[in-house]
Order: C-alpha cells, then sequence, then structure tokens
C-alpha cells in the first residue's frame, strides 16, 4: 500500500478533495477550452522556452497547455491551472499518470477504487509539487520523477531537475504579480474599456440633446 506523510495530505488536502470528489461523482468535469492566439502569445512572452526541460518551443516540440493538476482527476480548465509545456514533457506527465493509475481514463480509475486510493494520492501531489517545487513533496514522490525522466528520455539527476524547476518557479512566481499589476493585458483592456465608457456616455449625452431638442419644439 502506498502512503504519502500526513503531513503532504494535509497540505495538499484542497487539490485531494477535487480529485476524489470527482471521482466520487460529487463534481462535474471541468469544460475544456482551446487557448486562444492571444492567450499562446502571451504565453510565449512569459515562456520563451519549456519551463521542465528548458527546450525552445519549436514545430517538432511545440508549446502545449498544461492542466497542472489534470482534468481527469479533477482539475478545472482555468488560468490557475495552466502551465504551458513541451509536447514532450506533456506526453511524458501523461505517461507517469498511466504508470501509476493503469490509465489516464476516468472509468478504469473509478472502477479500480478504492484500491488506487494511496496512487492517486501520491499522483495528485506529484502534479501540484513537480509544478511548484515544493522541496519536500518532491522528496516525498522522487520515483515519480525519476519515471517522468525516464518518459522523457533526460538524463539529468533528480537533485539537477528540482533545481531548475526551483528557479523556474520563482520566476514564475514573480511574474503572475507583473502581468496583474502592470501587465499589457489589463492595460489594454482598461484601455479599452475607457473607450467603451466614453463612447457609451456620448451615446447617452447625443440622445439627452435630441430629446431636449424635440421636446423644445413642441
Ligand atoms: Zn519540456
Amino acid at each position: 500500500m502506498i502512503s504519502v506523510d500526513k503531513k503532504i495530505i494535509e497540505k495538499y488536502k484542497l487539490p485531494l478533495k477535487d480529485a476524489f470528489d470527482y471521482i466520487g461523482k460529487k463534481k462535474p468535469v471541468s469544460k475544456r477550452k482551446q487557448w486562444t492566439s492571444n492567450q499562446r502569445d502571451k504565453w510565449m512572452l512569459r515562456e520563451p522556452n519549456c519551463p521542465i526541460c528548458k527546450e525552445a518551443w519549436s514545430e517538432s516540440n511545440i508549446m502545449t497547455k498544461e492542466h497542472i493538476h489534470p482534468i481527469v482527476l479533477g482539475g478545472q480548465d482555468r488560468d490557475d491551472n495552466h502551465v504551458p509545456l513541451c509536447q514532450k514533457c506533456n506526453l511524458a506527465r501523461n505517461s507517469v499518470m498511466v504508470a501509476v493509475l493503469g490509465s489516464s481514463n476516468i472509468l478504469a480509475i473509478r472502477n479500480r477504487m478504492p484500491a488506487l486510493k494511496g496512487s492517486i494520492e501520491e499522483f495528485v501531489v506529484w502534479c501540484h509539487a513537480s509544478i511548484n517545487g515544493d522541496e519536500y513533496a518532491m522528496g516525498e514522490t522522487k520515483h515519480l520523477t525519476e519515471s517522468f525522466l525516464q518518459f522523457r528520455k533526460l538524463k539529468i539527476p533528480f537533485q539537477a531537475f528540482f533545481q531548475r524547476n526551483r528557479s523556474r518557479y520563482t520566476r514564475i512566481k514573480l511574474k503572475p504579480q507583473l502581468f496583474r499589476g502592470v501587465g499589457c493585458s489589463q492595460r489594454i483592456w482598461s484601455r479599452e474599456q475607457q473607450l467603451e465608457r466614453k463612447r457609451a456616455k456620448e451615446k447617452v449625452k447625443h440622445r439627452f440633446s435630441v430629446a431636449i431638442l424635440i421636446v423644445n419644439n413642441h
């Protein structure tokens, strides 16, 4: 029986609840949406290379939308659950899932409950920890990282993999703040909103003056 440290289970109780609620059919599947070309371009600016393997995006290894918490285990298709990964890293993460849970199909997973409970716990923890750079949880799920590196055909030692991810995470932690505060998307959006408001006000003003004209003429 696989068991992850109780402290880790406590720390990851929210994503674990999402996973088990979804497996237990207590919540619906999240609708999948494609990234728009604008969203894709913004991710390219934020991450010019794959954050895990550091390969530049290319036609033979394209940037893909990865869900930190897999949709098939109750993850949501929204910004805070997205990370851009190269296709090879994305596929390797999927292979880890199949290796650990026997399938990436929810029906097959449901059929093997509750026997899969421990494996699901460690996999969900790893999905988050490996992107967020949680050193302690990564240490407890080290064999999943080793399996990932094998599928991805990367020979970097576990520690080096972790250091890469940690430095990446330090960057990404700073970036969303910049993005929200003075990021280009916010500024363009608010300018657009301002213009829209201005146009709406002018319309009202125009209608009002036309109404006065009509009243005066009567
Ligand atoms: Zn990659």
